[in-house]
């Protein structure tokens, strides 16, 4: 059975580039093929790989980006930026990076702070388990490392938010080991370059990938080439529009070739994504607000928030307030008048936010389904970590603070 392409595909290929495509055929089977028929393949693509990795790094001579990680090469500098840089935009991560390392300069330093001032330094980066999980592993690396990133890649997938591209980042950049990566961006390039015809998110195709990868990292040097891949896939071979006329690969890319590089990767359709109404309250008592934190092992575990939760069906926003803070801290309140909503989108559903100015009417705060809670005046909101979302609540209270003074 062929996943990838027909026999057809086969004869219409150009002769350089069937080794490629009976690979990804033969690997799109699963469960069927042998480990000697794989070796044996990957052995015809080796002309290939050479000529890839050549121009993969003459193009990385000029154009690999200058950014503030790949300055002093640490392992923990690589460590904290590709962490920083899974789902997140290069120019989006660079301040917080430089902030954390003035913050946080060495993994001692991560080690001994608090969670509160990790959380602190992560807020508004989003996804804040990789905080929670770089802030564990830190203590982990100085309890059984010394204090240094083991360079051995099972010791690495024994840390906390460390994974398989993770750690060849690690191993290849900061140790020089020939580990390949497989982020977005070499998933694009290689889908194309290879014209790979199945959804890159299933596991079979996945493997493909990371054997490709592999295959074509020239030794010794796989360091440059996985960053010029990743850059490649940044800046030239991009989501929307990629740029083939400019691309070291293009004479080597199949999809380009072919003139389908928009159809690459093959994407399966993605689910819809769920809104939820959520109530929050700002309580009230004598100038300062009820603020708690959330469980650690849920989403956004750790951080700061106005108590509240989900609307249920057919229930009003008032009731569902009243539900929430009666569950969360085992109070009774009075709901007064409420704040601009606030819309935000997390990856996998979105919410309208309605926040409500309260008071109590009976009870004192429990953490019932909470990790704590606390009083606070607005002076004192910015000592603690919070969402995206609260954040804007925030903003919105001190907005309407000023004018109410002005
Ligand atoms: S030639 Fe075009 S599609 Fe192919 S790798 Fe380069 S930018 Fe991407």
């Amino acid at each position: 059975m062929v996943v990838g392409c027909s026999p057809g595909d086969l004869k219409r290929a150009s002769p350089r580039y069937r080794e490629g495509i009976l690979f990804v055929s033969w690997h799109g089977v699963g469960d069927g093929f042998s480990g000697s028929f794989q070796v044996a393949v990957m052995t015809s693509l080796l002309p290939e790989r050479q000529d890839i990795a050549d121009r993969l790094l003459a193009w990385a001579h000029d154009h690999l980006r200058d950014l503030p990680w790949r300055r002093a090469r640490s392992s923990y500098q690589v460590w904290v930026s590709e962490v920083m840089l899974q789902q997140t935009r290069v120019t989006t991560v660079v301040p917080y990076f430089d902030r954390w390392m003035r913050r946080f300069p060495t993994i001692h330093a991560l080690a001994a702070a608090s969670l509160d001032d990790v959380l602190k330094a992560w807020e508004g980066l989003g996804y804040y388990a990789r905080a929670r999980n770089l802030h564990k592993a830190a203590r982990q690396i100085v309890r059984e490392h010394g204090g240094h990133l083991p360079a051995d890649r099972d010791e690495l997938l024994k840390l906390p938010g460390i994974g398989p591209y993770t750690a060849g980042a690690i191993l290849s950049i900061a140790f020089g080991r020939d580990e390949p990566v497989l982020d977005g961006n070499v998933r694009r390039v290689l889908c194309r370059v290879f014209n790979i015809r199945e959804d890159p998110h299933r596991s079979a195709v996945q493997r493909h990938l990371w054997s490709l990868a592999r295959a074509l990292l020239p030794p010794g040097r796989a360091g440059e080439f996985n960053q010029a891949m990743m850059d490649l896939g940044a800046t030239v071979c991009t989501v929307r529009g990629p740029d083939c006329a400019h691309c070291p690969l293009a004479d080597v890319c199949e999809a380009a070739h072919l003139g389908i590089q928009s159809q690459r990767p093959v994407s399966s359709r993605r689910p819809r994504i769920p809104h939820y109404e959520v109530t929050a309250a700002v309580i009230w008592r004598d100038g300062q607000v009820l603020i708690t934190r959330r469980p650690y092992d849920r989403m956004l575990g750790g951080l700061w928030e106005f108590p509240g939760g989900k609307r249920e069906p057919g229930e009003s926003l008032v009731a569902c307030l009243e539900r929430e803070i009666r569950e969360e801290l085992g109070i009774e309140i009075i709901v007064d008048g409420p704040l601009p909503p606030v819309k935000h989108t997390y990856s996998h559903f979105r919410i309208t936010l309605y926040p409500f100015h309260c008071r109590i009417r009976s009870g004192s705060p429990q953490s019932l389904e909470c990790a704590d809670w606390r009083w606070v005046t607005l002076d004192q909101f910015s000592h603690f970590a919070f969402s995206a979302a609260d954040l804007r609540i925030i903003a919105n209270l001190c907005a309407s603070q000023e004018e109410s003074h002005a």
